[in-house]
């Protein structure tokens, strides 16, 4: 009898494994191989939104600029930049009574060569580098590291550069000390263990031919740089050079149900909203899903969130189904719903200290949702309403969808935020939905294939209700 009152009374928190059909194990780890490729081929936010619009255009998305109007049914795509882009299907309801949005960021946390990068010291060369997002600095030594990214000269000439990923390539190295001399570097806090001045790049250790001269290191390296990209080191000027864990993704563990990999923060949440949106056929609401970038820096700039290029893209959605008035565009996002999709803190075991057990998100138990971020007291935080949050359980529910909702770690411990409050700002209804990730912002994060694949379930259904 009691057992039959838990069971109607109790929220139930299960691990998504137990109850799966064969036929679904297959589907997560087939979901799972695709992710994994995007993850390969996708290391920075350019390559990303290339690999996007190559899979968009194979599913039938056309540039948004093609076409002189739109209706029910058009697939359109829109590439900021080459570092953002923003999708949609139109839908048979007008676009004044609100869009469907999910929004994922492309960026991740890395380190950016300086607008001078190329120095030699004592027979080496190297790469001096500033770290972009939140880093754990020590993470960052003795690993495997690529370099990805642009140097676009005077003429406007554009050269895209990725080296180290493919195995005949060479690889790059942050040296580290060695124990036997570490005690002072062991006595420090483990945030000052590495400086971000020391997260130099090693590349090279040859002179210029018979050059007895200063710096034959360096014009060695600049002479092969010069030879395979035809560039001078001012070319380095204007260049947006990003390294990365040379590493690819993998699946982890025995029963491999887990994916391990640089970058999964966000391109997790991209890469399943990405797959949802290129599965849909009709739409009632006009379906949008954003690959942002700069999320990790504060989502500035005309490439981030905070940018007016999204309103932009709404706008030319209006205007090209001709529903366009003045204001118009107000009333879009007020009536509008958003899944803002990034990863959320999973509960880890070995640092279960920093987490409230009751109100975590563990791996492999479905999608995440946090009904509000922030910090201290919520500061800072976009608090989704309940009833909006009602509205998505329901959703969910409907579609037997697995899905926890959650806090990211205990109150005063620390905190974070997405662009769910960007949207939230302009009057959309917005909670944050995506995977729960373990060794966040580290060079390698690993994630369970059981929530990838509820989490693009989620983005499917959402854009379906
Ligand atoms: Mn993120
Ligand atoms: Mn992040």
């Amino acid at each position: 009898m009691e057992e039959n009152l838990k069971e109607k009374l109790f929220n139930k928190k299960e691990v998504g494994w137990k109850d799966i059909s064969t036929r679904e194990k297959e589907a997560i780890y087939s979901f799972s191989k695709n992710y994994i490729d995007f993850l390969n081929k996708s290391k920075i936010e350019r390559e990303a939104v290339c690999t996007a619009k190559k899979l968009a255009e194979e599913n039938g998305f056309k540039d948004l600029s093609t076409f002189e109007t739109l209706k029910e049914g058009d697939k359109v795509y829109f590439i900021n930049r080459d570092k953002s882009m923003y999708l949609a299907v139109i839908g048979s309801e007008k676009l004044e009574n609100g869009i469907q949005i999910v929004g994922s960021h492309i960026d991740s946390p890395r380190l950016d060569l300086k607008p001078n990068p190329l120095y030699e010291d004592s027979g080496f060369a190297y790469f001096k580098t500033h770290y972009y997002g939140g880093i754990k600095k020590y993470q960052w030594t003795t690993i495997p590291l690529s370099i990805h990214g642009v140097i676009v000269k005077t003429s406007g000439e554009k050269i895209n550069v990725n080296i180290g990923e493919d195995e005949n390539d060479p690889i790059f190295v942050i040296t580290d000390l060695l124990p036997h001399l570490a005690q002072d570097q062991m006595e420090k806090k483990l945030k000052n263990g590495i400086d971000g001045e020391d997260l130099n790049i090693l590349l090279g250790s040859i002179p210029y031919e018979n050059e007895k001269e200063a710096d034959a290191v360096k014009l060695n390296i600049l002479n092969i740089l010069n030879q395979k990209y035809d560039i001078t080191e001012a070319d380095l000027l204007s260049s947006e050079l990003e390294v990365v864990p040379a590493f690819k993704a993998r699946s982890l563990g025995f029963d491999a149900s887990m994916v391990a990999g640089y970058g999964q923060d966000d391109k997790i949440c991209a890469y399943t909203s990405l797959s949802a949106i290129l599965s849909l056929e009709h739409v009632k609401t006009t379906a949008v899903c954003i690959l942002s970038d700069k999320e990790e820096i504060g989502s500035m700039g005309n490439t981030g969130m905070e940018s007016h290029m999204f309103d932009y893209f709404v706008s030319e959605l209006l205007n090209k189904t001709g529903e366009n008035r003045p204001n118009l565009l107000d009333k879009v996002f007020c009536f509008s719903k958003m899944l803002s999709a990034d990863v959320d803190a999973g509960f880890d075991p070995i640092y279960a200290s920093v987490s409230d057990r009751t109100n975590a998100a563990f791996l492999g138990r479905g999608v995440g949702l946090n009904k509000y971020t922030g910090a201290r007291g919520k500061s800072g935080a976009s608090d989704a309403n309940a009833e909006f949050v009602a509205w998505v359980r329901n959703v969910l529910e409907k579609n037997n969808i697995k899905y926890q909702i959650s806090e990211l770690g205990k109150v005063d411990v620390g905190g974070g935020g997405t662009i769910a409050y960007i949207l939230a700002n302009k009057g959309v209804d917005v909670i944050d939905c995506g995977v729960p990730v373990l060794s966040m912002h580290a060079p390698y994060e690993v994630t369970s294939k059981y929530d990838i694949y509820m989490a693009y379930k989620t983005y499917k259904a959402f854009w379906e209700a």
